[in-house]
């Protein structure tokens, strides 16, 4: 006799998270290469010395401070561990049993994770030419359609929608289907076609977007995400369904650290390097013949295809990468995606895909 567990766990995709090697430079998690800053570092010591207690479970504090930031109700604002863990939320708020996420794919490996366990259907609707296609996403709503995610950039291949795009498609969405814009890499968006999520919400009151502390603020391993949604509604049922306790009280010092004005410059600065390191490791890529999207974040992409044409073997070049002590992340017959990092690290990324170009 087992235990006997719910048959969807047998079919779930697992969540392969980015290897680590010691030794090895990891560009497979879209981390930033820079640590903490060193008052957020201060700051994360005091608040672990009064680890004997509970956390605000709401992260008040934290709520407030980015409620003040971005010029919205604190109702309107809800923090996560991790934005991941808010996508799981949203999915767990609005859909069941019969019900339907829909998203493009690839994206985000979590969203098809997610959907499953909440037990809904995930339908996902094939990039086009590397990104969401917006039409065809529309025409997949159905009347059993609870949510929809849309990734922007787009995680793995770095690519965007304009914002005309964006609004075309939100006009399109009946109201009563929950729209998740997920901007975890917003914060290296330079391409001013894209419209800041933030300023949809006022038109589409049923629109959250998530953004995250994991990339640009270099604190992926606090795990603290939030959400900023057009009804409160959707923020309470956040809170509904999040696990007590979940925003450590370390990671919400680390946010509210990160938040302060000295803070936020420094941390411009490092997203400024590394949004100019991607411009150089586009263009030397493709110098070098391979075929690479136009990224808007902190990595960049290379489909997997017919050589001839600049693609990759995504497996293969993974595996030439790793034997010169790179980790890239690989999808197989999809492509691979490479982290943008120090211009050190990417030189030496550079130089392997000089190397298995040759
Ligand atoms: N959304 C996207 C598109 C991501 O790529 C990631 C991280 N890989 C997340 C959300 C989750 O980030 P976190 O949980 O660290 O906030």
């Amino acid at each position: 006799m087992t235990v006997r567990l719910r048959p969807v766990l047998e079919s779930l995709p697992a969540y392969v998270p980015g290897r680590s090697n010691p030794g090895s430079i990891k560009l497979a998690s879209n981390e930033n290469p820079y640590g903490p800053l060193p008052h957020v570092l201060e700051r994360m010591a005091e608040a672990a010395a009064g680890s004997n207690r509970y956390p605000d479970t709401n992260s008040t504090e934290l709520v407030y401070a980015l409620a003040d930031k971005y010029g919205v109700e604190p109702g309107r604002v809800a923090l996560g561990c991790g934005s991941v863990s808010l996508c799981q939320q949203l999915v767990l708020a609005s859909a069941g049993a019969g019900d339907e996420v829909l998203f493009a794919w690839r994206s985000f490996e979590a969203y098809p994770i997610v959907t499953l366990i909440g037990g809904a259907t995930p339908v996902q609707v094939p990039l086009r030419a590397q990104a969401h296609d917006l039409a065809a996403m529309a025409e997949a709503i159905t009347d059993r359609t609870r949510l929809i995610f849309v990734c922007n950039p787009n995680n793995p291949t770095g690519t965007v929608v304009s914002g005309s795009a964006l609004t075309e498609f939100l006009d399109r969405v009946p109201p009563e289907i929950l729209v998740v814009l997920d901007e975890a890499y917003r914060e290296f968006v330079t391409d001013d076609t894209v419209v800041d999520g933030l300023s949809l919400l006022a038109r589409y009151p049923n629109l959250i977007v998530l953004r995250t502390f994991s990339k640009a603020y270099g604190l992926a391993g606090m795990r603290v995400g939030y959400g900023i949604a057009a009804d409160p509604a959707v923020i309470t049922a956040v809170r509904q369904t999040q696990t007590p306790f979940t925003v450590t009280s370390v990671a919400q010092a680390a946010a509210l650290a990160s938040l302060e004005e000295v803070a936020e410059k420094q941390l411009a600065e490092r997203v400024a390097e590394l949004v100019a390191e991607r411009g150089r490791v586009l263009k030397e890529l493709r110098g070098l013949g391979y075929q690479v999207p136009e990224s808007q974040a902190n990595f960049v992409w290379l489909p997997d295809g017919a050589a001839a044409d600049g693609a990759v073997d995504a497996l293969a070049f993974a595996a030439g990468c790793e034997q010169r002590g790179l980790l890239v992340r690989a999808f197989a017959g999809s492509g691979v995606r490479i982290t943008v990092s120090t211009a050190a690290e990417n030189d030496r990324l550079i130089d392997a895909a000089r190397q298995l170009r040759g």
